[in-house]
């Protein structure tokens, strides 16, 4: 990885590395996959019980404004699960049944995003990409009902 560290690319946007931001980013790093902010607020709370609510919630706000972490909403819950964009990127394909989330890494969005920079003049710096649709045991279950 010789991508910057992601505190560096805090540092370089301006922000102090307070004790907060410095403590949540690493919860997040080492936690393999989403998390949800209750789990965050666990985590933070454990490593340094000086930490307040309001600070972990101005620093998920941070992380997602910088695009260091985003914030995605699945299993039809009203509240976010935090990600890290470990390359720019992050992509699901929901099951709208059983609302299972699969993972994958290769998008092959690379030329889109090209053509997207040249059409608008914009410098993109990730994306977040989700497929929906009826995963294999839902189908084979044959729980979709098509005559909605
Ligand atoms: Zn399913
Ligand atoms: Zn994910
Ligand atoms: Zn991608």
């Amino acid at each position: 990885m010789n991508n910057p560290s992601r505190l560096d690319r805090l540092r370089d946007a301006g922000y102090k590395l307070t004790n907060a931001r410095t403590v949540v980013l690493n919860v997040i790093e080492t936690h393999e996959g989403h998390m949800t902010s209750a789990e965050i607020l666990d985590a933070v709370a454990s490593r340094d019980s000086s930490i307040g609510r309001a600070s972990v919630f101005r620093t998920l706000d941070l992380l997602t404004r910088l695009a260091i972490i985003r914030p995605t909403y699945t299993a039809g819950s009203a509240t976010p699960t935090y990600v890290l964009m470990p390359d720019g990127h992050h992509h699901h394909i929901v099951c709208v049944q059983c609302h299972q989330t699969i993972e994958f890494e290769d998008c092959g969005l690379g030329s889109l995003a090209e053509r997207l920079e040249g059409e608008f003049g914009v410098k993109l710096t990730g994306h977040l990409l989700e497929f929906y649709g009826i995963c294999g045991a839902c189908s084979e279950a044959g729980v979709v009902d098509d005559e909605v």
